[in-house]
């Protein structure tokens, strides 16, 4: 499913994310462009290229765009926490994207609202294929098993935190420059865009760059929010304890999945 011979770009949203892939990573060694740092190292006999994505469309699609134009990487997988909007999206669930929008692009009335101006496209999809295999690994990585037995997932105390179980969703994820945490902005996007999964702010920028330049890419995101105005965990405690787990374990699948 990810590429064997060419190199593999990991976007980490957050600094505890990148960190637990880096400590995986045998051999890493940091590049720095456009002020970021690229970690170059190998995962399970694949080339990876680790870095942080920084908040924002504009600071990942500078991101993505360096992956691919410099660091030549034949695939992205972005890893990140997202605000849950679709109903029985609950907080602990991960959500694989199957489409993606940037729900604050709005050129109307020269454009119809959400719509990319020149591409004709509102909605990114990245390919079906392999959004399923993803979906397959990342349920399987997440199963009650490896949430029992697994090496990363062993000391994740859901209960502590009242989480439930993951449930792995697939759809639509928006992407804009604003932290979603009102039950008003949150109904406008549910009206505006009803089948939307989860709100974040950069998936869909990493999706049009990798769509201008054809490059195959995922994006998976754990709900750490519900985005309105009820704090429903502890969000340091929730990506220590939970999300960075969670990525960790996803990532370390994908990358050995043959
Ligand atoms: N407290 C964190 C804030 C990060 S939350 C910190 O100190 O860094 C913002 C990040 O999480 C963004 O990268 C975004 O993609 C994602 N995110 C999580 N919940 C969100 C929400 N409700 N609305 C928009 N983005 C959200």
């Amino acid at each position: 499913m990810l590429t064997r011979t060419g190199r593999i770009g990991v976007m980490a949203a957050m600094p505890e994310e990148l960190q637990a892939l880096l400590d995986l990573m045998p051999d890493e060694t940091a590049q720095h462009r456009a002020g970021r740092a690229f970690w170059i190292g190998h995962l399970h006999g694949r080339e990876v290229v680790a870095v942080l994505s920084r908040i924002g469309k504009v600071a990942a699609a500078t991101t993505t765009t360096v992956l691919i134009e410099h660091f030549g990487v034949r695939q992205i997988v972005f890893t990140g926490v997202a605000g849950g909007l679709g109903d029985g999206v609950r907080v602990g669930d991960v959500v694989v994207a199957d489409a993606l929008v940037q729900h604050d692009m709005d050129a109307s009335p020269l454009f119809p609202r959400f719509e990319l101006p020149g591409t004709g496209l509102s909605m990114l999809r990245p390919s079906a294929d392999q959004t399923a295999a993803v979906r397959a690994t990342v349920e399987q990585a997440l199963a009650p098993s490896a949430l029992v037995a697994g090496d990363t997932l062993a000391d994740v105390h859901l209960d502590e935190l009242g989480l439930a179980l993951p449930r792995v969703h697939q759809g639509l994820i928006v992407s804009g420059d604003q932290f979603v945490h009102s039950a008003q902005a949150c109904a406008a996007l549910k009206q505006a865009l009803p089948s939307a999964l989860a709100v974040e702010m950069e998936g869909a920028a990493v999706a049009q760059v990798c769509h201008d330049f054809g490059v195959p890419y995922t994006v998976i995101r754990t709900i750490s929010d519900r985005a309105d105005d009820q704090a429903h965990v502890d969000f340091p405690r929730f990506i220590q304890s939970v999300a960075r787990r969670y990525s960790l374990a996803m990532v370390d699948a994908l990358l050995r999945a043959q």
